[in-house]
């Protein structure tokens, strides 16, 4: 049996924004079910936008979502084994060296269109001789490589699209490697998959035509060819992918405004599947019933308000052993507090502002007209011990004895103990903040 093996592949040239994390997570819910390994793969090989510090970015946004890599590979460090296949390629004659300047490539491929062809690149420089080459070289020019591709149908069973064919014939020979020596993503990518032993390749739909052009170099560097899964991107409400310029979108900035990890990994990955969106207790718990067949052919539109609701509602039903550790790094550290308030949260931190409903400080709100009614229910609070039926036994006594009934009478009693109109359910409050306090906040 092959041991299954996937990769997450980002170029660290910023950090990840929700686009990203849905193959950073639908690779690795992959690899938990199957019992695989993930390689987090450093696509690096851009020396000008690639930086340390978005790679280490990189590995805390993956570290924020519980995701722990078996192996952490740069190819910025692998030079030596592109160089090998490079080697390869050239003695197969599938590597060729080209000698256009940018402008050319331009003129011609405007000629082309002009003329009603496809701007696929001609193959000039395999006409070239010896001589012209050594002419060229001559002038100072330095060549770019390009792979000769077999121009056919090539085709591939998407784990998540299904038979896939890519036409080659209709694609320019992709360049390989640079005038300066420097690598494109094509090549690396692909020995790295043979060398690493990859099993499965899931990433983002807008790579399919790659998978077409990668597939002919593994097979011309004889490596074995994974099987592909292309998933559907995430967009914006209108449709717009996410770039790493949507900045409010990162990771991080999403983690700063206080949303949880897994809120916002069920809609990077659950978003344009079959599965639903809901509060998940786990990663474990998706990467369970999660299955790349769920994974839907049609757009998968990002909805922020979605967000905030799963958020919401996670927060909600959150076990107090769950929250324990934070509330106890926020000095909150109550299960009854947790249990009471946890329904009124919007983000986790709200949890502080909350807390003070029952710690105080409170600022009570009396309208001048509620003035007598509040002094009235002063007078009526019943004595301690209190509990859960502490709110209906004063209320009770409030109804008989002045003409207020319904919003009339809840509404100043819960503007004078927290200071606005709506929070925690007052019967659990009472007890909780005590007879002490609710006497001065109804002064
Ligand atoms: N670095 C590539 C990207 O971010 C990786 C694509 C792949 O998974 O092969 O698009």
């Amino acid at each position: 049996m092959v041991s299954i093996i996937v990769r997450y592949a980002p170029s660290p040239t910023g950090r990840l924004h929700l686009g990203n994390a849905r193959p950073a997570l639908l690779n690795w819910f992959f690899a938990q079910s199957h019992g695989g390994q993930y390689i987090l793969r450093m696509d690096d090989t851009d020396f000008a936008r690639s930086t340390r510090t978005s790679a280490d970015g990189i590995e805390a946004d993956l570290a924020w979502f519980g995701i722990s890599p078996s192996l952490l590979v740069r190819q910025s460090e692998r030079t030596a084994l592109y160089d090998q296949a490079v080697v390869t390629l050239k003695a197969s004659g599938r590597l060729y060296p080209c000698y256009e300047t940018e402008d050319e490539l331009d003129r011609r491929r405007k000629r082309a269109r002009a003329l009603g062809n496809p701007p696929i690149y001609d193959r000039a420089a395999l006409k070239l001789t010896d001589d012209d080459r050594a002419r060229l070289e001559a002038e100072g020019r330095k060549p770019h490589w390009r792979f000769k591709l077999d121009g056919r149908p090539v085709q591939f069973s998407d784990l998540i699209k299904g038979p896939q064919t890519v036409n080659t014939a209709s694609m320019s020979d992709p360049v390989l490697v640079r005038e300066d020596g420097s690598y494109l993503y094509t090549l690396p990518s692909v020995v790295d998959d043979i060398d690493l032993k990859i099993s499965h390749v899931i990433r983002g739909e807008d790579h399919v035509s790659n998978t077409g052009t990668q597939i002919e170099i593994f097979e011309a560097l004889g490596g074995a060819v994974p099987q592909f899964g292309h998933h559907n991107l995430l967009t914006d409400a209108e449709g717009q992918g996410f770039s790493k310029r949507l900045g409010s979108l990162s990771l991080s900035d999403l983690r700063e405004q206080g949303y949880e990890a897994i809120a916002v990994g069920i809609m990077a990955a659950l978003t344009g599947t079959s599965l639903s969106i809901e509060p998940y207790a786990s990663f474990a718990d998706i990467a369970a019933k999660l299955d790349l067949s769920m994974i839907s052919h049609g757009p998968a539109r990002f909805d922020p308000a979605e967000l905030d609701s799963l958020n919401a509602r996670i927060l909600h039903t959150m076990s107090f052993e769950t929250a324990q550790p934070r509330l106890a790094a926020l000095g909150l550290d109550n299960e009854a507090a947790w249990t009471l308030l946890r329904e009124n949260l919007a983000r986790f931190g709200d949890i502080v502002e909350l807390s003070k409903l029952i710690t105080g400080p409170v600022e009570p709100v009396i309208a001048a007209e509620d003035r007598d009614f509040i002094t009235a229910a002063r007078e009526l609070l019943p004595a301690e011990p209190w509990d859960e039926t502490t709110w209906s036994t004063w209320t009770n006594a409030l109804k008989a004895s002045t003409d207020r009934k319904g919003k009339a009478l809840f509404l100043p009693l819960r503007m004078a103990l927290t200071g606005r109109h709506d929070g925690p359910e007052l019967k659990s409050l009472l007890p909780l903040v005590g007879r002490k306090a609710c006497l001065d906040r109804l002064l």
